[in-house]
């Protein structure tokens, strides 16, 4: 017999995790200037503080010498908190990859990837402290969702690589960031809002964002469809990139859960209507498993519902060599049969890449992070904050 009497209680004494703190990246413009005549200071404020932190990429009040010095510490403490703290970082590919595990407030865990070619910088983020879509082949989905996390949070992954891009701190002589890819942690669009105040972050023009081209920006998802028309509507014109990895619902239901909800036919046919309104090609991800679905019909048949949208380049596809995860039955595709597949998409006109495996040694490539601290790297690798003095007389 149940006893409603005593479950609620249950229900509402469950420990609820303290928001993270605010953030000026989780603010629009016109929010920044709210808060700041909240905090008893010009609205103009606003503008120099987003300047510190997405042009100058300084959240040291010190250094902040256009604020009245009374006030630098308390409006940097109450606008640019440190969201994340390094807990371990690991190269790879001489030092151009540079994976990160940060800790956040209440003790989640999430990794960042940093990725350095000769033409561009790579940011992978992630969007949630794990991932309730559950795919069996991917690392982050076996542990589940802990919580999403907040735009503020997203953001500074970025401004951490930009940082050390522009400290020198990774080879190659000072850079920036070029790309932003929301293909680390979780699934973006499960994560809407924050998601979405992310980007616009990103990509507002400095100093209200980081003025990243919004084409460089690339949101995955595992098909959302809801939440990819919302985004197509929101008229910025950031790459959609859908995670299908077969083109069947009956693999598919195995592969990507959510599947069941949304099927294949619906998630291409949002992806195609995204493309179709912005204009920008879709990219089709695609995990290439030995023996369970790289096979030959398989790409014949890919290929065949992509092109039932048409063939005016709205899409194409990028197969990933399987990454290996612990504890996965599935191994990556041989070479013979990736390059039959490639072959067989192409023969039908399907523009096709295959994804270089960067990071693949620090379990830091596709499908790979799981935020899983070594046991004696949990202490954070950074000096504590700052403390917040009152501001004098107030
Ligand atoms: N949840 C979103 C964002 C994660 S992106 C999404 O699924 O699109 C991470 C990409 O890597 C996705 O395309 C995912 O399917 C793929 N992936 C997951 N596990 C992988 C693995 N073990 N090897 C290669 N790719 C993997």
């Amino acid at each position: 017999m149940s006893d409603t009497t005593t479950d609620l209680p249950l229900i509402f004494d469950a420990p609820r995790r303290a928001k993270p703190p605010r953030h000026l990246a989780d603010l629009s413009p016109a929010e920044r200037r709210k808060a700041m005549v909240a905090l008893g200071e010009p609205a103009f404020r606003a503008r120099q503080l987003s300047a510190h932190y997405f042009s100058r990429l300084i959240d040291d009040p010190a250094r902040m010498t256009d604020l009245p010095a009374a006030d630098r510490e308390r409006l940097a403490g109450a606008l640019l908190p440190r969201l994340l703290t390094p807990v371990r970082t690991q190269q790879a590919d001489g030092c151009t990859t540079v994976k990160t595990l940060w800790r956040m407030h209440d003790g989640a865990l999430v990794e960042s990837v940093l990725m350095r070619y000769p033409d561009r910088v790579t940011m992978c983020v992630s969007s949630q402290a794990g991932c309730g879509m559950a795919c069996p082949f991917c690392a982050t989905g076996q542990g589940g969702l802990q919580r999403n996390m907040s735009a503020g949070e997203i953001v500074e992954q970025v401004v951490a690589g930009a940082r050390a891009l522009a400290s020198g701190d990774v080879p190659g002589g000072l850079g920036r960031v070029s790309n932003v890819v929301f293909m680390g942690m979780g699934e973006p669009l499960a994560n809407y809002s924050a998601v979405l105040g992310a980007v616009r972050r990103l990509t507002d023009p400095a100093p209200d964002g980081l003025g990243l081209s919004a084409r460089g920006v690339t949101v995955s998802t595992v098909g959302l469809v809801p939440r990819m028309h919302q985004l197509a509507d929101e008229n910025i014109p950031v790459t959609l990139a859908l995670s299908l990895h077969a083109p069947d619902d009956e693999l598919r239901d195995e592969l990507v859960p959510v599947n069941t909800r949304w099927n294949v036919r619906e998630a291409v046919e949002a992806a195609w209507a995204y493309a179709a309104l912005t204009r920008r090609r879709v990219s089709i991800e695609y995990a290439m498993m030995h023996g369970v679905n790289d096979q030959a019909w398989r790409a014949d048949l890919l290929a065949d519902v992509l092109r039932s949208y048409g063939d005016w380049g709205w899409v194409h596809v990028n197969l990933i060599p399987l990454n290996p995860t612990p504890g996965s039955a599935w191994t990556a595709s041989d070479p013979a049969d990736e390059r039959e597949f490639v072959r067989r998409l192409q023969a039908k006109g399907v523009p096709t890449t295959v994804r270089d495996t960067r990071g693949q040694d620090i379990d830091g490539a596709c499908g790979q992070l799981a935020a899983a601290p070594e046991p004696d790297a949990i202490e954070p690798a950074a000096p504590e904050r700052r403390t917040v003095r009152e501001r004098p007389g107030a």
